[in-house]
């Protein structure tokens, strides 16, 4: 427990539990105990007029920098990190496209790029070529998968020793899931699924912009007083970096921590393959809105994709009707997409969807409506009835005819 009461200083006013928003507080014999409904908000601990409310972070973990702190020669805050995360061994592409533009960041800031890889893994070298300049790496086999409390906690005692000025880390299971911790521990601000991000030449700040209010704005968003400045990005959003084979770096092996064991992996279970859509490792995707029609529709679109190496997307519209499984979303609420050929298929081109696959190489867009917005961003728009139009291009990729 990281808040815990003084017994001695607790007169059992009761103060702290019309305070606790989880009521993780009892009253037994005149004096609180903090139950295990306690999400260590913090916000007992000013409330209690005794100060018998101890946060414990504050000696080990929760170093807030306040601006003074930053602008302190003492408190040196430098460098960014990626968080490289892994699977079975295998870094997930999106680190590479972190170290893409973390290096940019890095250069910026006149500072180093450091990646963070928690798990045994032979491609620790691939994280150098890919512009690391240093690895912190926990190879310790409790490692090897998600543990959320393990990762945080690693995380957060590297971070303290170490002070970098911004951590990204991947808005996917993995990042979603742990780095909230991590900020919170550290109490300081996390902005997910950022689409771009730059430093403020004036402050230096990380100016993270991300869309907001349904898509229909692009906000940047700033973290001026506390560091690290924590941001995650969806995989695909962000370009690789340049591969250098000769790139020498330094790996730095990071003590284990023992896992608390609070959660416990009975099983794991591996996605079969009907499940698993690979959309965003796909080089050309034929995507189906709410203009095919029905499930029947996206047939069509699976022989198209099949002629041309591809898989099929959809938008939300198709998918909230049922016609194809989530996995297939493509949008802001989707997956983020970026292969070389798009081809949009009856979908309108709301902003939502719009956010999710505009940065692919050539989009094609087949619509009835001239006016459609997904014209708007396409490379080549044919204006007409999907249901003509791809059985149309099915005839002529099996005839052989470009
Ligand atoms: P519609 O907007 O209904 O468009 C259908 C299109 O098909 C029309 O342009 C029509 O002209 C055309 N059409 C109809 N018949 C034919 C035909 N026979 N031949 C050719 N064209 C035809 N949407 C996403 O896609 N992904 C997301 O991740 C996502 N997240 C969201 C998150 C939030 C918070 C919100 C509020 C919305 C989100 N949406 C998302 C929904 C989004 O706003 C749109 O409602 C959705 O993208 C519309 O899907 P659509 O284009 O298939 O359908």
């Amino acid at each position: 427990m990281l808040i815990r009461i003084d017994i001695e200083k607790c007169t059992g006013c009761g103060t702290c539990l019309n305070v606790c928003p989880f009521g993780a507080i009892i009253i037994k014999e005149y004096k609180a105990f903090i139950t295990e409904a306690c999400t260590l908000c913090g916000a007992c601990v000013e409330s209690c007029p005794e100060s018998a409310i101890i946060d414990e972070r504050g000696k080990e973990e929760a170093k807030q920098a306040t601006m003074e702190d930053m602008q302190d020669s003492k408190f040196k805050v430098q460098g960014v990190w990626v968080f490289a995360e892994q699977s079975q061994g295998k870094i997930a592409s999106v680190a590479y496209e972190l170290l893409g533009i973390g290096r940019k960041l890095a250069e910026e800031l006149k500072s180093e790029l450091s990646a963070v890889l928690f798990g045994p893994s032979d491609e620790v070298q691939e994280l150098i070529k890919w512009g690391a300049d240093k690895v912190y790496y926990a190879d310790a086999s409790q490692y090897a998968y998600l543990d959320d409390e393990l990762y945080a906690r690693t995380l957060v005692k590297l971070i303290n020793q170490h002070k970098p000025e911004i951590l990204l880390a991947g808005a996917t299971a993995i990042g979603r899931s742990f780095i909230p911790r991590v900020a919170a521990r550290l109490r300081v601000g996390l902005t997910a699924d950022c689409t771009g991000l730059e430093i403020d030449k004036e402050t230096g700040n990380l100016l993270q912009i991300r869309p907001a209010f349904g898509g229909n704005i692009m906000a940047t968003i700033v973290s001026p007083t506390s560091r690290p400045q924590i941001a995650t990005v969806r995989p695909r959003v962000m370009k690789r970096g340049e591969y250098n084979p000769d790139k020498k770096g330094e790996i730095i092996k990071i003590e284990p921590l023992e896992p608390t064991g609070k959660v416990k992996v009975l099983e794991r279970v591996e996605e079969t393959s009907f499940c698993k859509v690979n959309l965003q490792d796909a080089k050309v995707i034929v995507s189906g809105g709410r203009g095919i029609g029905g499930p029947e529709g996206f047939s069509m679109l699976w022989e198209l994709a099949s002629l041309l190496g591809g898989t099929v997307g959809a938008s939300r519209a198709a998918v909230d009707e049922g016609w194809i499984p989530y996995a297939h979303q493509v949008g802001q609420t989707g997956k983020t997409v970026c292969p070389k050929l798009y081809i949009a298929c009856g979908i309108s081109g709301a902003v939502q969807h719009l956010v999710g696959m505009q940065s692919s190489d050539i989009i094609v867009a087949i619509n009835k409506d001239p006016n459609a917005p997904i014209f708007n961003v396409a490379t080549y728009g044919i204006v007409g009835d999907v249901k003509v139009i791809v059985p149309l291009m099915i005839k002529k990729l099996k005839e052989g005819v470009s």
